[in-house]
């Protein structure tokens, strides 16, 4: 069969080459991390930094296609391996979903509701992206941030020199806080043909600025299903892309707020493993790999819990759980904060 090569090695990466080795595909891993979680289950793994332009071409000759689990690859990376295999989903979807200010002015130019914002270069701007945003705000580092590191939120007493000396000197953006009544996320996938498939949107809860659980059906009526849909439809043709993006947005009395799209399988389309016949890791895998889009459609309600740090002393517990699937990194060392796996509880009424 042939060979997918995925850059980055961690428990996305893992869960794609699991779903590619059933359609018969092999998966090639790159990652500069020792012992990647993706190591176990792939074909082969090459361990070196992205600056090795040698490391970079011998995978890239050894992939079919390539694609990615994690969006913060250097462009010159990237250029390297373009140069020798396709990259799909396409380079404009990476651009665009590295840099905060990027993306959200992206979004609203396609004419969708973004929370205000402005850039922050330093104390001063800083001053006046309040002035004219007001409070409360959430001060976010432009590159780099997930798991909602590098964000710092402004009550109206706001200390703002102390806000901007936590960014840094990095690059940020000021966002108007979003007075939601939920927080849902899309997983959509587009085919190299231009099918366009989502699954059934999911309610997000997160934890410490991590993702906690993720519950299908969302509490949500249908006009907001459907407007969640193809308001995720049309993010990936303006980009013309090829696989799975999720799509996070903010339920608002005033309709719904795109949050932050992120080019790649999502934490919050985990339910999908045992939800649907064809999972989000299947999906992405079919798309990149120019094979029609499977059927997701939901065929059960499924409650998805992260397992984090010491969350895994629950495992024995849920081993034996009715209706309760386990799916684990093989991470060896639990950190505070580190996502070990995961639990999807089918609900039945
Ligand atoms: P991820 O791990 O999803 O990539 P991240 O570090 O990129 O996270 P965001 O998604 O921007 O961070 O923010 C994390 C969470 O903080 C959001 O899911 C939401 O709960 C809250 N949040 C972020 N921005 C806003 C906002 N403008 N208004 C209200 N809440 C917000
Ligand atoms: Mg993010
Ligand atoms: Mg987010």
């Amino acid at each position: 069969g042939a060979t997918i090569g995925i850059l980055g090695g961690g428990q996305l990466g893992r869960m794609l080459s699991v779903a590619a080795a059933r359609l018969g595909f092999r998966t090639h891993i790159f990652e500069p991390g020792a012992n990647p979680p993706a190591a176990d289950v792939a074909h082969a793994v090459t361990t070196a930094g992205y600056d090795d332009h040698k490391a970079l071409e011998a995978f890239a000759r050894a992939c079919d296609i390539v694609t990615f689990e994690f969006e913060n690859i250097p462009t010159e990376a990237l250029d390297v391996v373009e140069a020798i295999t396709p990259i799909r989903p396409g380079r404009e979807a990476l651009r665009i979903s590295q840099d905060r200010l990027t993306e959200k002015t992206f979004l609203g130019d396609l004419g969708l509701k973004v929370a205000p914002f402005a850039d922050v270069t330093d104390a001063a701007t800083l001053k006046a992206a309040v002035a004219q945003i007001g409070t409360p705000a959430i001060l976010k580092t432009r590159r780099f941030g997930y798991d909602g590191k590098g964000q710092a939120r402004l009550k109206d007493d706001a200390d703002l020199d102390a806000a901007w000396a936590e960014m840094n000197g990095a690059p940020s953006v000021l966002e108007g806080f979003v007075n939601f009544s939920a927080e849902i996320s899309v997983i959509a996938a587009r085919s190299a043909t231009g099918e366009v498939a989502c699954f059934d949107p999911g309610e997000n809860v997160h934890r410490d600025g991590i993702l906690h659980t993720t519950t299908v059906p969302a509490k949500i009526s249908n006009a907001q299903r459907t407007d969640a849909v193809l308001l995720a439809g049309r993010v990936l043709n303006a980009l013309d892309y090829v696989g799975v993006m999720g799509v996070e947005l903010f339920v608002t009395p005033q309709g719904l707020i795109v949050n932050e799209i992120a080019p790649r399988v999502h934490n919050s389309g985990h339910w999908t493993q045992n939800g649907c016949a064809i999972d989000q890791f299947e999906q992405h895998i079919r798309a990149v790999a120019g094979w029609p889009l499977g059927d997701g459609q939901r065929h059960a309600d499924v409650v998805m819990t992260n397992l984090i740090g010491d969350d895994m002393a629950r495992v024995p517990e849920l081993a034996r759980a009715r209706d309760t699937a386990l799916h684990l990194y093989g991470k060896a060392e639990v950190k505070p904060g580190r996502k070990m796996g995961h639990v999807n509880q089918i609900i039945r009424d």
